[in-house]
C-alpha cells in the first residue's frame, strides 16, 4: 500500500476540507432553502475529520488515500452526501490502484469513475438537480483533455463546466434527492451539493497552483 506518495496529493486534500470548512455558512444556508440544512455541517464535519488525520497520508499511494477519505467521510459526514461521497472515493481508489505516480490521465479516469459510481447508487443522471450535474460535466472535460499537454488549462476548463452545471441546476425542479419533495419551489436556488462540487474543485486547482 505504500508508494513514493506526491506531496501534492495531501496538499490538495487539505485546500479541499478547508474550503469546505470556509464555505459551510454559505452551503447550509442553500440546503436550508432546498433540503433540510445540514450540506454545510456535513462536509464541514467531513473535512474536520480529514484535517486530523491528513498528516497520515503523506507517502501513501494515491489508491490509499482515496480509501482513507471514504472511510473517513463515510463515518462523519452521513446524509445523502455521506453515502455518495464515499462511494465515489473507493471507485475512485480501485481505478488509482496499482499506479504509483498517478498522471492527468490517471485523475481524469478516477474522477470519471468515481462520478459514474456516484450517479449508479443515487441512481441519477445529468438534469435531476444533484451533485452530478457539476461533476460529470467536469468529468468528461478532464477525460476529453487528458492527452492535452496543457494540464492546468484542462482543469480550469472543467471547473469551468461545473461552473455551469451548478448554475443550471436553479432552473430544475428536482426529482432526486430532499429537494424533490420541494418541486418547482426549488427552482431559482441552485443545488447545494454542485456547488459544493464547484467548491472543492476549485480548491484542488488552487492547491496545484501553488
Ligand atoms: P440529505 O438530503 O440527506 O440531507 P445532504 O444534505 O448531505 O443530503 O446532500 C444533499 C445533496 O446530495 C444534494 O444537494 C444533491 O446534490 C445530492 N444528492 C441528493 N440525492 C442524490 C442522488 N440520488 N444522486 C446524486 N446526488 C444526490
Ligand atoms: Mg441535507
Ligand atoms: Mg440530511
Amino acid at each position: 500500500e505504500e508508494g513514493d506518495g506526491d506531496p501534492r496529493l495531501a496538499a490538495a486534500v487539505r485546500a479541499v476540507a478547508d474550503a469546505l470548512i470556509a464555505d459551510e455558512a454559505r452551503l447550509t444556508d442553500l440546503d436550508q432553502k432546498v433540503g433540510d440544512g445540514d450540506l454545510g455541517l456535513n462536509l464541514a464535519r467531513g473535512a474536520e475529520a480529514i484535517l486530523r488525520e491528513v498528516d497520515t497520508y503523506q507517502g501513501k499511494s494515491a489508491a490509499s488515500v482515496m480509501k482513507a477519505l471514504s472511510a473517513s467521510l463515510r463515518k462523519t459526514v452521513g446524509g445523502t452526501s455521506g453515502a455518495l461521497y464515499a462511494a465515489g472515493l473507493l471507485r475512485a481508489a480501485s481505478e488509482l490502484e496499482g499506479k504509483q505516480t498517478p498522471g492527468f490521465a490517471d485523475w481524469a479516469k478516477a474522477l470519471a469513475a468515481g462520478s459514474a459510481a456516484i450517479a449508479q447508487l443515487g441512481d441519477a443522471k445529468i438534469g435531476d438537480r444533484t451533485m452530478l450535474d457539476a461533476l460529470l460535466p467536469a468529468a468528461d472535460m478532464l477525460s476529453a483533455a487528458a492527452n492535452d499537454a496543457a494540464t492546468g488549462r484542462a482543469f480550469g476548463d472543467a471547473i469551468e463546466a461545473a461552473r455551469q452545471g451548478a448554475a443550471a441546476t436553479a432552473a430544475i425542479a428536482s426529482r432526486r434527492g430532499r429537494s424533490s419533495y420541494l418541486g418547482e419551489r426549488a427552482v431559482g436556488v441552485p443545488d447545494p451539493g454542485a456547488e459544493a462540487v464547484v467548491v472543492w474543485l476549485l480548491a484542488i486547482r488552487r492547491s496545484l497552483d501553488t
